[in-house]
């Protein structure tokens, strides 16, 4: 499997620091505010990297944190007059309900970076000590940059270049640096904003740290794969480097992974442009399911643009794969024999080509657009030779193969069908009358039979009443 890193720029093997294990980090959203289409290519796209890994046998372990304590969400949280917490919490609430129905697994832990406030006091402290850090006059905890030989190494920045570019800036705080390169790790409260005591002053974290320390607690010193949009790059991911590496004195991450921006017509998405979209604007007109196809129909280090007609496209491709998984079960339910002729038997090991076209996409840095290439490949591969009457094992087998596939891009391409209330209440009926005759086998059995189907019967005085879960 060969990932490209952003460090060597290149494509490289990929061989995990541990056999059989692999710990990833994923830099999470800021919560202010119902995430947009944006923030949810990372989360598509790392996803659909953790479910490859875990299906070529990997346990990962997968930590991606939310940034909940920030300029934005400090600011919303005065305009509402609530305190910063129900702005995060809220919004912690409504992005998870946005990734699950984006079929975005939970990571293995996501924490919160107000939770971890001792470990990033912790890391400010050892960074102090050996001189990678100090204390300004007004407490402000800044970085030395300059004392870490590799800064700029991922960015591919020579940091004298950063130097002369960053010399006209005026942030506030300015003056108390030792060098405009160096970057803060706590800073003083301001009126009204929520804060924390520490050695130096009573203040808030800077936004780089809290990823330095959560991947460190949540994964150890030393991790596999770190990941993010391009825009993190930098500064965000040179400065997690710099902290982690200086702090712990060993590599932070061994393979850096970065998803290119995804557009609006053809223009970087902007709020104040007014072209941009939250998922749940998508989730009115789609089902995410396609949102999550139209973001795997392009490489993730490829620009992607949205619009309607690439959303019509990716409908039409998400669709296609249904169709041929609902038909392939109408078929199963009519099939001709149970067992697999000797003709079928080559087909199936024909059919296996398209699993090993899908595979060999994916270990090239996950290319979802040839994979999902390879699915159709296989469905149409289906569609062709299920014309004539086919034995059960074989419909089985290709169908089988096609939802496992899908299912490793996250794509949900079996859909429940969901029983008519006509259909319960005969049901219904005919356990009522099993009970009639005392035989409770068959009414237990239609019980387990609508519990399967997700309909949950409650014997009430007034009689059976049912509602699906
Ligand atoms: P933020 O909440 O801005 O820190 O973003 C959370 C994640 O979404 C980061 O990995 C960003 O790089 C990513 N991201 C933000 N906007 C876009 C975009 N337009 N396209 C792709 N990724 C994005
Ligand atoms: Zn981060």
């Amino acid at each position: 499997m060969k990932i490209y890193n952003t460090l060597s720029k290149r494509k490289e093997e990929f061989e995990p620091l541990e056999e059989g294990k692999v710990k990833m980090y994923v830099c999470g959203p800021t919560v202010y505010n119902l995430i947009h289409i944006g923030n949810a290519r990372p989360m598509i796209v790392f996803d659909t990297v953790r479910r490859y890994m875990e299906h070529k046998g990997y346990e990962v372990n997968f930590v991606s944190n939310f940034t909940d304590v920030d300029d934005k969400i400090i600011k919303k949280a005065i305009e509402e007059e609530v305190d910063a917490s129900v702005i995060s919490e809220r919004y912690i609430a409504e992005c998870k309900k946005d990734m699950q129905a984006m079929n975005v697994k939970p990571a293995t832990t996501h924490p919160k970076a107000t939770e971890e406030i001792c470990g990033m006091l912790d890391m400010i402290g050892t960074l102090i000590e050996k001189g990678h850090a100090y204390v300004a006059q007004d407490g402000t905890v800044y970085y030395r940059t300059r004392s870490f030989k590799g800064y700029g190494k991922l960015s591919h920045k020579n940091i004298d270049d950063l130097q002369g570019g960053n010399r006209s800036l005026l942030v506030t705080g300015e003056d108390q640096k030792e060098d405009s390169l160096d970057f803060v790790l706590w800073k003083p409260k301001k009126d009204g904003e929520p804060y924390w005591e520490s050695p130096w002053c009573n203040g808030r974290p800077g936004w780089h740290i809290e990823c330095s320390v959560m991947s460190r607690k949540y994964l150890g010193e030393e991790i596999d794969i770190h990941a993010g949009g391009e825009d993190l790059i930098f500064p965000h991911h040179e400065n997690e480097i710099a902290q982690s590496e200086a702090a712990n004195g060993k590599p932070f991450a061994k393979y850096w992974m970065h998803n290119a921006f995804l557009n609006i017509d053809n223009r970087k998405m902007s709020k104040s442009a007014g072209n941009f979209f939250t998922v749940r604007d998508i989730s009115e007109k789609y089902d995410l399911q396609v949102l999550r196809f139209f973001m795997l129909s392009a490489h993730y280090r490829s620009p992607l643009n949205f619009s309607a007609e690439l959303m019509e496209a990716a409908q039409n491709g998400y669709e296609r794969i249904v169709t041929s998984v609902t038909n392939l079960n109408y078929l199963l339910e009519n099939a001709a024999s149970d067992t697999m002729s000797e003709d079928e038997e080559k087909l199936a090991q024909e059919a296996k080509g398209y699993i090993a076209l899908f595979d060999k996409a994916m270990d090239d840095d996950f290319n979802t657009a040839d994979a999902i290439a390879a699915i159709f490949e296989l469905v149409k591969f289906a569609n062709t030779n299920t014309k004539q009457p086919c034995s059960r094992q074989f419909l089985q087998s290709l169908k089988e193969e096609i939802v496992m596939l899908s299912d490793i891009c996250g794509l949900i391409v079996e859909k429940k069908q969901e029983m008519l209330d006509s259909d319960i209440e005969a049901l219904i009926n005919e356990r009522q009358a099993a009970r009639k005759e005392k035989n409770f086998k068959r009414a237990d059995e239609i019980r387990n039979e609508l519990l399967d189907k997700g309909i949950i019967l409650e014997d009430t005085r007034e009689g059976v009443k049912w509602k699906r879960a």
